[in-house]
């Protein structure tokens, strides 16, 4: 197992605990007995030697953005120092440590005219993003973020660092069931060699009518089209970009010849007169204007469903929160590189339900009421699939992390999860418990 002595750890009163625990996620925190912040992938070995050792129990926490549960004890590790990302343009890949950010690769890729498949927010941790799928903004051209996975490096629950490719049964579990079998300290990607855009935001105030126009819109599109919309309640500040209205939010990424995505859009531009208008010629590396994510820190809990089709938009309206649509389908439908355990391929679209600036604590049982609405009126269009890097603190459990995986693959999950972590060390996570 090798030497367990840590050089630098946070207990409850240190100075400086609070800091390190604290992610973007504001609903909860971890709250560990012991905090290892790691700057190597030999500090997370020793981390991980550390707890299994006494039996403890591992957290990991790169941003806090996907925040699944809130560690109460155990051991905590740290990655946000961990952030090197190194570009082979020759190969077109990238070694991209435990703690990168998108934001990183994006613009370390963009020097060598590529791109990485990353989200909506360039804030959002590259490891969990892409082992949880990860739908990203040219989703419906080249798949999930996990199919572009070549190799890793990963601490299992032995201690033992591993260099993990896909010829192991292990890389098909962590690809897809992420932190249950170790603490992932590096990820090599492929890149796709996109180096602008045909791409932005579309506001209205006429929420229905863009809502049945988008969803009539997706029907007949080519793959380089990945869009989504949203239905935002701004709150009535003056920091708001439409203060006390509520606005359809279209976003758009087209990956092909700007005269040709600007006539695919024309339909959605005749919607109504347009509140705000973005869409052009866009490089890469300033896509974080088709979501406009929140950049700072905040408490949100989120429930969604995974649909077939979407033939009424009734049940998207007067919804307390934000709701957001995403189209899925082409090339999310098949596997595109080494197998993985990423599931619910067969999805045509996403629909969320987000509470956002919520405060610690926020009492969930009163909010699940209007996402369970929801949920109950797009029934009888849903796969009964979830998508795990959706699944945020209150929405996390056991059922909703099974029905990530097709059943065949969650009974595979569970019988290498007893191979690789019988006792459950990495439990403080999407769990998938032993078999
Ligand atoms: C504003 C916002 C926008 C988003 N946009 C998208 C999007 O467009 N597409 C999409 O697919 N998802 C999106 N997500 C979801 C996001 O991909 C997940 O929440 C993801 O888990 C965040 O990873 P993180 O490292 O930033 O967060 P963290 O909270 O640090 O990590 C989440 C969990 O991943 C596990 N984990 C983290 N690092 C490791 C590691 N090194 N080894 C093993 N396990 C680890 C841990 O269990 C951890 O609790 C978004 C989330 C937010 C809040």
């Amino acid at each position: 197992m090798g030497s367990e002595i840590l050089t630098y750890m946070l207990f409850k009163n240190d100075s400086g605990y609070d800091d390190e625990r604290q992610g973007f996620q504001l609903l909860a925190a971890h709250r560990p007995d012991l905090i290892v912040p790691a700057a190597t992938a030999e500090d997370v070995r020793r981390g991980v030697a550390h707890a299994a050792s006494r039996n403890l129990p591992v957290a990991v926490q790169a941003t806090g953005h996907g925040l699944p549960v809130a560690a109460a004890e155990g051991v905590l590790i740290t990655t946000k120092r961990m952030d090197g990302v190194t570009v082979d343009p020759a190969t077109a890949t990238a070694r991209v440590e435990a703690g990168a950010r998108w934001q990183e690769v994006i613009v370390a890729a963009a020097r060598h005219g590529l791109a990485p498949l990353s989200g909506s927010s360039p804030g959002v941790g590259v490891v969990s993003y892409t082992l949880g799928g990860g739908l990203g903004l040219l989703a419906r051209q080249y798949g999930y973020a996990a199919d572009q996975v070549r190799a890793l490096d990963v601490v299992t629950a032995d201690a033992e660092p591993r260099h993990v490719t896909p010829d192991d049964d292990l890389f098909w579990a962590l690809v897809g069931g992420r932190g249950n079998f170790g603490v992932v300290t590096a990820l090599e990607i492929s890149l796709v060699p996109v180096r602008r855009l045909y791409g932005g935001a579309l506001y209205f105030d006429q929420v229905e009518t863009a809502l049945r126009t988008w969803r009539d819109w997706t029907h007949a599109l080519p793959d380089e089209m990945t869009s989504s919309i949203a239905v935002i309640p701004f709150p009535d500040v003056p920091q708001a970009p439409f203060p006390g209205r509520t606005v359809a939010h279209v976003r758009i990424a087209f990956n092909g010849d700007p005269e040709e995505g600007e006539e695919l859009v024309r339909p959605l531009r005749a919607i109504g007169p347009r509140l705000a208008d973005t869409v052009g010629e866009l490089p890469y590396t300033g896509t974080a204007a088709i979501h406009n994510d929140p950049e700072h820190p905040s408490g949100y809990f989120a429930t969604h469903s995974l649909l077939r089709a979407l033939p009424e938009v009734e049940p998207l309206l007067g919804v307390r929160g934000v709701v957001e649509v995403r189209h899925l389908g082409g090339a999310l439908t098949k596997p595109q590189g080494a197998p993985n355990s990423v599931g619910n391929r067969d999805a045509q679209y996403l629909a969320a339900v987000l509470s956002p600036g919520l405060p610690p604590g926020a009492d969930l049982a009163a909010l699940r009421p209007a996402h369970d609405a929801v949920a109950d009126a797009l029934s009888p269009w849903a796969t009964g699939g979830q998508v795990l890097n959706f699944l945020y603190a209150g929405n996390a459990g056991p059922e909703q992390v099974r029905r990530a995986y097709e059943p065949a693959d969650y009974d595979r999950l569970t019988r290498l999860k007893t191979e690789w972590d019988p006792a459950n060390l990495f439990r403080m996570n999407h769990n998938i418990p032993p078999a």
